[in-house]
């Protein structure tokens, strides 16, 4: 009976302080269920007339309802605490200053170059092929022509996870992986984050590449020239001269290490070309036929081109950036200039 009656003074508190709106109901209240003459103080003296043996288990009950209600109390005058804004400090207040402008985000410099030379190849014809960045040794490698012990293999720098299973050093594995599905004519580019482990002012170990190739029947390196040629005078300037220098690749044959005139000197020589007015951007040759015979295309019939770039050189080159870790140290102040 008692029991029941506490519970429902306890509701009946809780909701009258619900209701309050203004903080003159305060002091009402509390002389209604806290005061010394209060519903909850008197309900409490009672409890001298109940059975002996209810005592403790009445007044604890008792006591936690009345703790609670002053709980309730003090945070629902805090919730009504509203400071009104005195009058000299309503002065202070320049409603007609225009309000707080939201920064607003932005593309990474990276990405936004990523996007740039892959919207270029997509107007040209290419198709965007992606794959895993965790890749087996046989298409990292043993496909394009890289054999066990192969020297060439040194050159990567490869993050090894277990025996033949590695983190792709290049997006080149993507050739074998359309190839093995796909027959020609193809034109892709397969865009993507490759590791090195290596580390200085031109080098991270993770950074982004775009490789595209391009197989058909008699394709020749003059192709590859002009589909070069058009990326570099979208990406840069039309004016922006090209060249071609012998090099080697195992997965190309006649392989070659493509140039522009400096951006910075426009040629002249400067410490970024180190004095000779070149700047290499990719490499790039025509596949080799070992590379088509992995795949089951015969070289008597098809010929094709691959070139690969790294999105961070072109970015550096593109907006005069000469410490590529700035791109992965995600200070705003870098950030927010692109
Ligand atoms: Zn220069």
């Amino acid at each position: 009976m008692m029991e029941e009656e506490l519970v429902r003074l306890q509701e009946e508190a809780f909701d009258s302080l619900s209701a309050i709106k203004h903080a003159s109901e305060f002091e009402p209240f509390r002389v209604k269920y806290l005061g010394r003459k209060g519903l909850i103080t008197g309900a409490m003296r009672m409890l001298g007339q109940v059975a002996p043996e209810d005592r403790p288990r009445l007044g604890q009950l008792a006591n936690t309802i009345k703790k609670e209600v002053e709980e309730k109390f003090e945070s629902r005058k805090a919730q009504l605490a509203v400071t009104p804004i005195s009058a000299p400090q309503a002065q202070q207040i320049d409603l007609s200053l225009p309000g707080r402008s939201i920064p607003f985000g932005k593309l990474h410099p990276v990405t936004q170059t990523m996007e740039e030379v892959c919207s270029i190849f997509e107007g040209l014809g290419f198709t965007v092929a992606e794959g895993p960045d965790v890749e087996t040794d046989f298409y990292n490698f043993e496909a394009l022509n890289l054999p066990q012990h192969h020297p060439a293999r040194d050159m990567h720098d490869t993050f090894y996870i277990d025996d033949g299973v590695l983190l792709r050093t290049h997006t080149s594995p993507m050739q074998i992986r359309v190839m093995e599905k796909e027959n020609p004519p193809l034109r892709v580019i397969a865009p993507g984050k490759v590791y090195r482990c290596d580390s200085d002012i031109t080098h991270t170990p993770m950074f982004q590449q775009v490789e595209g190739f391009l197989v058909d029947r008699k394709v020749s390196f003059a192709d590859l020239k002009g589909v070069l040629s058009v990326f570099v005078a979208k990406m840069f300037d039309e004016q922006t001269a090209i060249r071609f220098r012998p090099s080697f690749f195992p997965f190309t044959e006649p392989s070659a290490e493509v140039d522009i005139a400096c951006v910075i000197c426009g040629g002249d020589g400067c410490r970024v070309c180190k004095q000779t007015g070149w700047l290499e951007i990719l490499g790039a040759g025509l596949i080799d036929p070992e590379v088509f015979k992995m795949v089951n295309y015969d070289p008597e019939e098809y010929s094709g081109f691959a070139f690969g770039l790294g999105i961070e050189r072109i970015a550096m080159l593109k907006y005069g950036i000469n410490d590529i870790r700035l791109f992965y140290e995600n200070d705003l102040r870098f950030l927010a200039q692109f």
